[in-house]
């Protein structure tokens, strides 16, 4: 495996993604708007640049996408120095940010009118599925485009699905994440339940990880420290993945029912939840930090 990849937007997930691609033999050059990420990402052996006009030239035969939101990915990919209007043909687009369905539709029309194959690729799996290369990735698009994509996809992630059409795979990621978000809160209730009846907050944990009451957030990334070693909860919550993210995702998720008048009464508490922690100032501490304001302040907060 030896192309040449271009890699926009190296944050919490796109630096060891990229480090993957790298490893795997790709010759991978990337890009951010922030300083602090192209100095950790050249710690890592990646050869950055300063501007997408470094970036993007005729020999690139990929282009991967790690942003924060569908208006980050519309001005990198149609943006007046757009993306599109800068590669080859046979170049193969894949964004693997998390983003609302209509501007992953309205991109993959803009890359299909010029005949660029394009795929919607959101990840699950959070930093350690990205630096164990364990992720799940859920495509959008042809199938041409999903067989062009499998094995630098393969690099990243260990479940890749074919979702359907260009924008389902961040439909099927939004649905994911509206689970994630309610399973966290619910995670965090019982927890501190256990923990105003006086039992083992480990005992607990350690019976729901094996009995009926497991979920992600229980057996992998619990809300409270002393649970799992390198969880963000036994790091003060430095994200991981930010409360902010998944205000975002829940507020895509409200959107997408109200858009095919699904009912999704919990998905809507859960964005409530999680807009108001937000609100408070905690967008950048870790998701599973909303545990410090379920169950009538169990715990410290603010949050140092
Ligand atoms: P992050 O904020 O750590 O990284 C995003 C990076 O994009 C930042 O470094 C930022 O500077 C850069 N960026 C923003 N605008 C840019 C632009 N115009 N040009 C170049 N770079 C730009 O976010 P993250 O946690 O890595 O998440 C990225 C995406 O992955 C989001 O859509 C998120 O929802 C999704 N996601 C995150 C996780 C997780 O656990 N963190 C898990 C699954 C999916």
């Amino acid at each position: 495996m030896s192309e040449k990849i271009a890699f926009i937007g190296v944050g919490n997930m796109g630096n060891p993604m990229a480090e993957n691609l790298l490893k795997a033999g790709n010759k991978i050059k990337v890009f951010d708007v922030s300083k602090d990420m192209l100095a950790k990402a050249k710690k890592k052996n990646l050869e950055t640049v300063d501007s997408i006009e470094d970036l993007i030239n005729h020999e690139i035969s990929i282009v991967v996408t790690m942003l924060p939101e569908g208006k980050h990915s519309k001005e990198i990919y149609l943006g007046d120095s757009g993306i599109i209007n800068k590669v080859q043909k046979n170049c193969l687009l894949i964004d693997c940010s998390t983003i609302d369905i209509e501007t992953s539709k309205e991109i993959g029309k803009a890359a299909n009118d010029k005949g660029i194959l394009m795929i919607d690729a959101p990840v699950s799996g959070g930093v350690m599925g990205a630096q164990k290369a364990t992720l799940n990735i859920m495509v959008g698009g042809s199938k041409e485009a999903f067989d062009k994509a499998l094995p630098f996809l393969k690099v990243m992630g260990k479940n890749i699905y074919h979702a359907g059409e260009i924008g389902s795979g961040n439909g099927a990621k939004i649905c994911n994440n509206m689970s994630l978000g309610i399973t966290m809160i619910a995670a965090s209730e019982s927890l501190m339940l256990a923990k105003r009846l006086n039992i083992d907050i480990k005992k607990v944990h350690e019976i729901m990880k094996n009995a009926s009451g497991n979920s992600w957030p229980i057996s992998v990334y619990p809300p409270l420290p002393g649970l799992i070693d390198g969880s963000p909860s036994n790091n003060n919550y430095k994200p991981g993945f930010s409360a902010g993210m998944m205000n975002k995702d829940l507020k895509l998720a409200n959107e997408c029912a109200k858009n095919v008048s699904a009912d999704t009464p919990l998905g809507s508490m859960a964005l409530d939840i999680y807009s108001k922690f937000c609100e408070e100032g905690n967008s950048s501490k870790d998701f599973s930090a909303i545990s410090k304001v379920i169950g009538g302040n169990a715990w410290d907060y603010p949050i140092e």
